[in-house]
Formats: structure tokens, C-alpha cells, sequence
């Protein structure tokens, strides 16, 4: 901490709601994106990175205005050539842009796309809520078949149980398309109308803007009124009613468990029939539920940023903080972190000039090791070996620099070989 001139006492922090990733947390984030990848892999998806930054109105035209990310939390910046940017705070619609950018409706559809990187809102930061967080999604665009919301609902759910999730359900909803859509919202309106005089103010302006968002309110009031308000489920034309019937049977066939929430609307207003959560039972504050995923179906978002036509789409975001904070998280490891085998050991100087060449040696064998160069003394360089539990040490000094050699020794029962530096990996390879 230091104090400014004012007086002030500022503190030397990362912003709010942020935060740095190392150690146990940085490995359970990799682990889990790797593991993450494998499984869209086998089911057909292939990977993207849109940038971090994108035009604002990638997001304001798309997820709409009287949503709660577009009114209160994106972080738009004015760059110094006068462009208006945002920081992605979701990635669906910078993939849709890309989609449409590059063309992708000539390729064979679906194109199916896996993607995960840091998304940022301007939220109240909480537990499991952050301004900078994680997502990993999974989209396939360009077919507008239920079995592709089947299969990012199953992806999705594979990725969280190789994570070590367990007491999952879903909550589904359709929210209809444009045929339907507005008979359902002339109905719900009506019906808000009438009960008027409960609706706090909050939800009064959302009647005249998006009145959908009523019924996700968190209002108290609103969510007694919202008991007996229509659900859009009855108001579903033929076509969206087959679509939503397909998707629960592909679900029933593959034993996932869900509940039709007739409340369940998602604050993005580009969604079209099919929406839903992954929600872990009890892993919010106090028990209540917390939910790890959503996505939906987003067949008319293309036309928000920029294409002549719909692209039928759908797709999924897994909250990966969640995940990786979790009780039940199975600290998925990162392929490329090693156990190490060996503890180099190195005496003198001129033993420590050659250091980094014999490491290199077992670094090309892929043999992973532990060290201490910048320690001196024999006995605290074992002391770490030691404390490690690496079961041997490679111990290099003067006469070892002299010959091309190293002295390998078994820190169980401290016995000790000599052995010729071209002969070592041989050696290093026949212990066990
Ligand atoms: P959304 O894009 O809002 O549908 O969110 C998809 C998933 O991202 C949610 O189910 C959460 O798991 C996760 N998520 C959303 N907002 C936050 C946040 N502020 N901090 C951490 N995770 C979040």
C-alpha cells in the first residue's frame, strides 16, 4: 500500500471483479480447456478465436438494447483513429460476425465451432461473478434441425461431467420464432397490463421495451405475478412446437434429466425457440441453485450483424469459473505439466557454466527434471530433492565438467553411479 499526495491510500490491486490466474488455479483453468477441447473435438467441433475487441454494435445490434449487458455492462472504449470498440462480453456474436465476414455460409453446414477465451461485463462482482470470466462455447451455425440443439446440449453436458459435475438438471424453454413470437408477447403484455399495479417500477419500463424480461425479473412482486402469467410453450406455431417436442425426446433418449421452465427467457434478446440452462442444484450461496451454462437457439441473430440472410444457429457458453471453483472440480491437470524425474544437482563453478547444456540434453528427451541453479551447497540442493520426493538426482560437478560425465544417484537408498554423458539417456531410460 502507499500513500498518494492527497492523502489518499491507494492500493496496488488488479480492477475490481478481475483478477490474476497462477498456480493450482492457472493448471485447474488449462486442465480443464484441455480436457474441454477433447471432447468438442470428438463431436465434430473445430476450434476459433475472435478478437477480444470488437465493433460495439457487433453486440448493441445483436443482444439488444434493455438487456442487461448493452445498458449496464459492457466496457466500450473510443480508440485514439475514433473507432467505437467493446470488450467482448459474450462470444456468440463475434462469432456470427466472423461467420458472416468470411463467407462460411458457401461451406458444407453446419459449420460447427468450439471457442474460449476471457468475456467481461461491468457486473456487481460475488461469489462465482466476475468482470473478467471464462467461457468455453460450442456453436453450430448454418442448420436449423433439433438435433444440433441436442448435440450442444449433450456436448456441453459431457464437458461438465469430465470436469466431475454431477447433480445436473437442465431448465428448457422455447421462446417461439417470429410467427408466434408476437401473439405470445401481445398476450404477456395484456396480461402485465392488467396486474399493472403490482409491477415495480423496474419492471413497468421493461413493459413498454422488452416485456420478455419480466418474467426473468428478480423482482419479488413480479415473481408472484409472474406464477399465473402465459407461458409461451401454449403459444407455439406448429413448426416451433415440433422443434421443442424433437428436442425433449433427443433429451429423454439420452437419460438428461430437465425441467421446462416457463420463466426461463435468458437476457440476450437475440434467442429464437429453443433456450436453456445448465443448472447444478445446489451450487450457489446458501444451497440455492447455481447455473454453469446456457445457450439457445439463435436463428435471426445473423441479420443483426450484417448478413443479407438467416443463418439458423445454436449454441452453448460454459461458465468455466465456475467450474474450475467448485468443490466437485476435478482439478483436471494440463498435459504438458510433468512430474519430474530428476533433480539436477550442480557443484562449482565450472560444472555451472555446462548446466543448461546437460539440461537441454534431457529437455530434448523429454525427460522432465526439477532444479535449483541458483543454489550452491550440495547439501541444500538435496534438501529440495528431498522435500520434492524425486526419486533421483543427477549430480554434476568439477570432475564430472571435466570427463562428460554426471554422477546419477537413487535418493531412496543413495546409491550412486558415474555415468558417461553419451550413454546417459540410455541409462536414465532403463530406471525405473
Ligand atoms: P450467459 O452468457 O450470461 O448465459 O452465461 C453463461 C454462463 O457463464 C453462466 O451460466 C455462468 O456459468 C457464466 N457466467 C455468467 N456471468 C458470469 C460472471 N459474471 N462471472 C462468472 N461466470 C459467469
Amino acid at each position: 500500500m502507499k500513500k498518494t499526495n492527497k492523502n489518499k491510500t491507494t492500493e496496488v490491486s488488479s480492477p475490481k471483479g478481475m483478477r490474476d490466474l497462477m498456480n493450482e488455479e492457472y493448471y485447474g483453468f488449462q486442465g480443464f480447456f484441455e480436457k474441454a477441447q477433447e471432447v468438442a473435438i470428438y463431436y465434430g467441433f473445430k476450434p476459433i478465436d475472435t478478437p477480444i475487441l470488437e465493433k460495439e454494435e457487433v453486440f448493441t445490434g445483436s443482444i439488444g438494447s434493455d438487456t442487461d449487458i448493452i445498458d449496464k455492462e459492457m466496457y466500450t472504449l473510443k480508440t485514439k483513429g475514433g473507432d467505437h470498440l467493446a470488450l467482448r462480453p459474450e462470444h456468440t456474436a463475434a462469432l456470427m460476425r466472423a461467420y458472416v465476414e468470411h463467407g462460411m455460409q458457401s461451406m458444407p453446414q453446419p459449420v460447427m465451432f468450439y471457442q474460449y477465451g476471457p468475456v467481461f461485463r461491468h457486473d456487481k462482482p460475488q461469489r462465482g461473478r466476475y468482470r473478467q470470466f471464462w467461457q468455453f462455447d460450442l456453436d453450430c451455425l448454418g442448420n436449423d434441425k433439433s438435433i444440433m440443439d441436442a448435440l450442444v446440449v449433450k456436448a456441453g453436458m459431457s464437458i461438465l461431467e469430465e470436469a466431475g459435475a454431477t447433480n445436473l438438471t437442465i431448465d428448457i424453454n422455447s421462446i417461439g420464432d417470429k410467427e408466434c413470437r408476437n401473439v405470445y408477447l401481445k398476450e404477456l403484455t395484456s396480461y402485465y397490463k392488467k396486474n399493472i399495479n403490482g409491477l415495480p417500477a423496474v419492471d413497468r419500463e421493461r413493459l413498454k421495451t422488452n416485456p420478455l424480461r419480466i418474467l426473468d425479473s428478480k423482482e419479488e412482486k413480479t415473481k408472484q405475478i409472474n406464477e399465473n402469467a402465459p407461458d409461451s410453450v401454449s403459444f407455439l406455431c406448429p413448426a416451433c412446437k415440433k422443434h421443442f417436442k424433437e428436442v425433449l425426446e433427443y433429451l429423454e433418449e439420452m437419460d438428461i434429466a430437465y425441467n421446462v421452465n416457463k420463466n426461463l427467457v435468458r437476457g440476450l434478446s437475440y434467442y429464437t425457440r429453443t433456450v436453456f440452462e445448465i443448472i447444478e442444484q445446489e451450487g450457489g450461496e446458501d444451497g440455492t441453485p447455481l447455473a454453469l451454462a446456457g445457450g439457445g437457439r439463435y436463428d435471426y441473430l445473423a441479420r443483426h450483424v450484417g448478413s443479407k440472410r438467416d443463418v439458423p444457429a445454436v449454441g452453448i457458453s460454459i461458465g468455466v469459473d465456475r467450474i474450475i471453483g467448485a468443490s466437485w472440480y476435478k482439478k483436471l491437470s494440463p498435459r504438458i505439466l510433468k512430474k519430474p524425474k530428476i533433480y539436477f544437482i550442480q557443484l562449482g563453478p565450472e560444472a555451472k557454466l555446462k548446466s543448461l547444456n546437460i539440461i537441454e540434453i534431457l529437455r530434448k528427451a523429454h525427460i522432465p527434471i526439477a532444479q535449483s541453479l541458483s543454489k550452491d551447497s550440495l547439501g541444500s540442493q538435496l534438501a529440495v530433492a528431498e522435500k520434492l520426493s524425486i526419486p533421483h538426482a543427477i549430480i554434476f560437478g568439477l570432475k564430472e565438467a571435466l570427463e562428460n560425465s554426471v554422477i546419477v544417484r537413487d535418493m531412496g537408498n543413495r546409491s550412486q553411479e558415474t555415468v558417461k554423458l553419451n550413454k546417459l539417456l540410455e541409462y536414465l531410460k532403463e530406471l525405473k
